[in-house]
């Protein structure tokens, strides 16, 4: 009963737990999803941050230093050659179209320079390509150049001019120029190309960038030495705060007024950063692009653990529904409390299965227990090698009691006889079984044999002295008892069946233990 109990107060909620694991799932998920897309999108701007610094790189060393060493390599051996002898004066004030022959050999090896200066140090000067002589040209005088150099400075570096105009073809012009010094160390004059930027730049605008963002060469100052619209040669680009901000050969530089990022190499020689700008709208989203397809299949899952999720609430209910309704075999309307109506369920089919076993061993005209009840008990006593007695009891001369009082009489007195059995043994816990039509056994386990023959005596004088409605009725029994030593049940039976007969033998209403004579 307490076991039954148990089942009873048993937590049955089926659908809370499902649905609590599912929140749980899907909240771990939400969590994941989250750390795991905002990860990639961290991972993702540093890689397009390194994409950038690459393409930085490589516009400043592969393309503008490629051209500016090439430049230097030829100035420094040029500025060698007219150092030599006499060199420079004969090129200058010597044989002048030779030497404009010589100049223009030299400006054939460079495609980036636009023209070549050689002067003296009095200011004498031959230029490449030849000038035309004009009012303007006439004026000229090499020595208010920028590149003009007016002291003697041995250096391993060339210097570079800032932006300027270009006297004769009012181009914007750099000009990179070196002293021709003489190996006994006089001054002779410069040497000085004049870069040609906007078609320099040109190049510049063959040039992809990764992504969008403006990419240009810039001086100290920020104004652009190089772009891809030469339009915009020589305005300022980058304000000098953020240039001084770029203390490293190379890296980034956040601007956080404009909210865009520098990426940017610096040079040595001459002192100008190559400059490539993409703002954070750009980059964010770039990045914002490649976590989407992510998102979306986060996005997706989640949908999917949900509508999982419900599915298996409503299979769950569903076969719960089912197997209440299996339960029972009757129609079950569908209730909200599905785990109220599974208990219930469970419950009356407890009670119900009590009740047939309860059909299954008790005899129903007497309410003893039944014959394989009977068999069942004295089995497992015998198979637990438990000491016990048996009695057989049976009524006398009941074939004349059905005879005379009729077979419904019969039953009564049946029915009767059992009672008072049953009221002589339950208290002791012992069963009295119906073994027979008007055969009674009784077990006794742990009982020694005189008070087992003590309890049936009880039972038989209870019985003799019983008084019946019918006139002249009177039922009495004889009983055969017997303890059982480890022999097979038939051989117990049948000494304790003899036992019984002698009974009947000698009379009658008596009971005789096995072997007793
Ligand atoms: P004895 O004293 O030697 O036992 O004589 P007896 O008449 O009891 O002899 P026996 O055991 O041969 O007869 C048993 C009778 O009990 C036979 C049968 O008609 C009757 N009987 C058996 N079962 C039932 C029952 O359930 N109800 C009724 N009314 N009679 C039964
Ligand atoms: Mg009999
Ligand atoms: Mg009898």
């Amino acid at each position: 009963m307490i076991k039954d109990m148990k089942i009873h107060s048993r937590q049955l909620s089926f659908t809370t737990p499902i649905l609590l694991s599912f929140a749980g799932i899907f909240v771990s998920f939400i969590v994941i999803a989250f750390l795991v897309t905002f990860s990639q999108q961290k991972e993702m701007l540093e890689r397009y941050h390194d994409i950038n610094r690459n393409f930085t790189h490589n516009l400043a060393l592969n393309y503008t230093q490629s051209i500016l060493r090439e430049n230097d390599y030829i100035l420094n051996r040029a500025a060698t050659f007219f150092a030599q002898d006499d060199q420079l004066d004969t090129t200058v004030t010597g044989d002048r179209e030779h030497g404009l022959k010589l100049l223009m050999q030299l400006l054939a090896l460079m495609p980036s320079v636009s023209s070549i200066s050689l002067a003296d140090s009095r200011g004498d000067h031959l230029r490449a390509p030849q000038v035309i002589a004009n009012a303007e040209s006439d004026q000229f005088d090499a020595r208010t150049r920028p590149w003009f150099m007016h002291q003697a400075e041995a250096s391993m570096f060339n210097h570079y001019t800032s932006a300027y105009e270009d006297y004769f073809t009012h181009n914007p012009t750099v000009s990179i120029y070196k002293p021709v010094i003489t190996p006994d160390g006089k001054l002779k004059g410069t040497l000085a190309f004049h870069l040609d930027v906007a078609s320099m730049s040109f190049t510049l605008r063959t040039t992809q960038s990764p992504m969008p963002g403006e990419f240009f060469i810039v001086d100290r100052e920020g104004k652009a030495m190089l772009h891809p619209d030469s339009g915009a040669l020589f305005k300022t680009f980058v304000r000098p705060e953020l240039l001084s901000a770029m203390t490293s050969g190379e890296g980034m530089v956040y601007d956080e007024k404009t909210a865009t990022w520098y990426y940017y190499y610096s040079f040595t020689n001459p002192d100008w950063f190559a400059i490539y700008k993409v703002s954070t709208a750009t980059l964010d989203s770039l990045t914002r692009h490649s976590t989407l397809i992510v998102s979306w299949g986060f996005g997706t899952a989640a949908v999917l653990i949900i509508l999982f999720g419900l599915y298996l609430r409503h299979a769950s209910r569903t076969v719960l529904m089912n197997i209440i309704d299996s339960i029972n075999t009757g129609d079950v309307k569908r209730a909200p409390k599905l785990e109220a109506m599974l208990s219930k369920a469970i419950l009356s089919n407890k009670e119900r299965e009590q009740s047939w076993v309860r059909q299954a061993t008790i005899d129903a005209l007497t309410n003893c227990k039944n014959r394989r009840a009977f068999d069942g008990d004295i089995a497992a006593l015998m198979n637990d090698h438990q000491p016990f007695s048996l009695a057989l009891v049976d009524i006398d001369n009941f074939k004349s009691i059905n005879d005379i009082w009729g077979h419904l009489n019969g039953d009564i007195v049946l029915r009767n006889v059992a009672r008072e059995g049953i009221q002589v043994m339950q208290p002791h816990t012992l069963s009295v079984y119906r073994y027979g039509g008007e055969e009674f056994a009784v077990l006794f386990p742990h009982t020694s044999l005189t008070d087992a023959t003590a309890l049936l005596e009880q039972w038989r004088k209870n019985v003799e002295g019983r008084s019946w409605r019918e006139e002249g009725l009177t039922v009495t029994f004889s009983a055969g008892i017997g303890e059982w030593h480890m022999e097979p049940l038939e051989q117990l039976i049948v000494s304790v069946d003899e036992a019984l007969y002698k009974a009947k033998q000698q009379g009658k209403n008596r009971i005789l233990q096995v072997n007793s004579g």
